[in-house]
């Protein structure tokens, strides 16, 4: 800016000083012409009076200078001049003054020379007698003056051109100090030029709007965070570089990071090739995902591309810890390929028996055993599709009504059910305690009683025992099935209420076990928010206890 203002005051001087010149030269040269006019009308005038008296003597007498005069006859001919020998001169009458003298008294006119360096005037005037006297001089022309003058205008012009540029630069250094010192970041406290006023207003008004922008950002930003901060899902935002724009504290964690890691490369923080991979892919198709093991657990990374006024702006990376989500699709894989190798089994006992008959190959005295043998199948093929349609009732989040359940009622309900298949085994059953009353699901209850005491008498010896005891402490209540039966090893003890996990496999087909009947009594006391004890020693017997939240107090039961 400063050599732009010094550059305009400069050329505005020379343009200035030009422009004088030019103007003064030519008055002056104006002034030089007319002053030259005067001394030679006033000369002519002389020699005219002269002329008049001693003719051409007078004009003999005159020396050769500056200023010529030559006498012309009214025919045109030239009777004397000062300069040249009039006999020689040609007929004059045909010039511009000399016509004009001899017709209005007065003729003047001017000639240039050849090379328009120099004009030559003439004045006329006619005598008495009817010739004609005439003065001429030469005079330089405005151009042979300028040129003469070229040398004192120049260094003139130097002088000024120097003098305007030490000025110019001084003005131009004056007119921008003052800006260079304005404080933009307070615009209303400058005084510098009073033009700028509404300059620096509005320089303030978007001051006081950036200001709300940034404070309305500032906002946004702590409610994202606090928002991202409280999320259980890890959430990374990426720039269209990949470098890390956001991470939360969930993510922090999962990927072993802290908040420094904004600004850096994400590939610097999970150095994995399927992060890579899936980062690619979510920039070049959009979206990608992919599961992960990652600090013992696993997780699920959606990668979706972000985009914002048809650009790509950058990704945004979310981890969903899915373990659980994956273990229970694992024990449903499972669960499915054990109910077909289940069922296939009794199945094709049923059908191998079912073939042999037909084909003549048993006994007729063996067939009632054949006969009995399908029976029995049947009924556990019967059993274990029941057990499964329960068990995936309970799976599906079962929806149904709460009711008050009497524990003591619901057990001598199962005794009274299991009774003669206890006698069958020669094992006594018993209950005792309180009524205590919960708020649940009867048949569910029904359920849990019934398969631990079902259990309990499976995997009982003969004379052997089972006591079933109903507890309230007021606030909780349970049902103990305790029995003297073969036990539980301990190692056995974490898994028997997996899905068709047995101890011993024949010991439980032979007693028509299904292998989920510690998994219904599992789910059911899930759903009643009870918990489960199992107490088991190999040999002496097993004791398995659920306890629920009470609903109310306990009546005690006359012994
Ligand atoms: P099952 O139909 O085989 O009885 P469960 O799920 O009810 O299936 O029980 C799983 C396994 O736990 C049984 O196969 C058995 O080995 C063991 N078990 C369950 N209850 C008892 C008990 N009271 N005494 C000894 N073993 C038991």
């Amino acid at each position: 800016m400063t050599r732009k203002i010094f550059r305009s005051i400069l050329l505005v001087a020379a343009v200035t000083l030009l422009a004088s010149l030019i103007v003064i030269l030519g008055i002056m040269f104006e002034y030089a012409e007319g002053l030259q006019e005067k001394q030679l009308r006033a000369e002519l005038a002389l020699a005219a009076r002269a002329v008049e008296q001693s003719g051409a003597d007078y004009l003999a007498g005159l020396s050769a200078g500056d200023d010529r005069l030559t006498w012309v006859a009214a025919d045109g001919r030239v009777l004397a001049d000062t300069s040249v020998d009039a006999a020689g001169m040609e007929n004059h009458a045909d010039r511009e003054e000399i016509r004009q003298a001899l017709e209005t008294g007065d003729g003047e006119s001017a000639r240039y020379s050849s090379t328009l360096t120099e004009k030559t005037l003439y004045y006329a005037t006619a005598l008495s007698d009817g010739s004609v006297l005439r003065i001429s001089t030469s005079q330089a022309t405005a151009l042979t003056v300028v040129l003469g003058m070229v040398q004192p205008i120049a260094v003139v012009a130097l002088a000024a051109i120097i003098l305007s540029a030490v000025f110019a630069r001084r003005m131009a250094g004056r007119v921008v100090d003052p800006l260079n010192r304005i404080d933009l970041e307070h615009p209303l406290d400058n005084d510098a030029y009073e033009e700028l006023s509404p300059l620096l207003n509005r320089i303030n008004r978007q001051h006081l709007q950036i200001d709300e922008q940034l404070r309305t950002l500032e906002q946004k930003t702590d409610a994202f965070e606090q928002t991202t901060a409280g999320m259980k899902e890890g959430l990374v935002l990426l720039d269209d570089k990949g470098m890390v724009l956001s991470i939360n504290p969930a993510a922090q964690r999962l990927f072993g990071t802290d908040g420094s890691c904004v600004g850096q490369d994400f590939l610097e923080v999970d150095r994995s090739h399927d992060m890579s991979v899936a980062l690619r892919r979510a920039m070049a198709d959009g979206h990608s995902e992919f599961r992960a093991q990652q600090s013992g657990r696993e997780y699920q990374f959606d990668i979706s591309r972000m985009e914002s006024g048809g650009s790509v702006v950058g990704e945004v990376l979310l981890a969903f810890d899915v373990t659980e989500q994956a273990s229970l699709e694992r024990s449903r894989r499972e669960f499915t390929a054990n109910v077909s190798h289940e069922l296939k089994t009794p199945l094709q006992s049923i059908i191998g028996s079912a073939e042999l008959i037909e084909n003549g190959l048993v006994k007729p005295e063996d067939q009632p055993r054949f006969i009995g043998h399908i029976h029995q199948e049947a009924t556990r093929l019967v059993a274990l599709i029941e057990d499964i349609i329960r068990l995936s009732q309970l799976d599906e989040g079962l929806q149904a009504a709460l009711e008050p359940v009497d524990l003591y009622a619901v057990a001598e309900e199962a005794v009274s059910a299991l009774q003669e298949a206890a006698k069958n085994r020669g094992v006594r059953l018993s209950v005792s305690g309180k009524h205590a009353h919960i708020s649940g699901v009867r048949r569910l209850i029904y359920e849990i009683v019934y398969n631990l005491c079902d259990n309990a008498i499976k995997y009982n010896v003969s004379d052997g025992s089972v006591q079933i005891v109903i507890t309230d402490d007021g606030r909780h209540a349970g049902i103990r099935v305790q029995d003297t039966g073969i036990g539980i090893p301990a190692e056995h003890q974490s898994r028997v209420f997996e899905r068709f996990y047995r101890v011993d496999r024949s010991h439980s087909r032979q007693s028509g076990g299904t292998g989920l009947g510690l998994s219904i009594v599992k789910h059911a006391a899930m759903y009643h928010g009870a918990t489960i004890d199992l107490k088991s020693e190999p040999g002496k017997g097993t004791a398995i206890s659920v306890t629920f939240p009470s609903e109310s107090g306990a009546d005690e039961i006359p012994s």
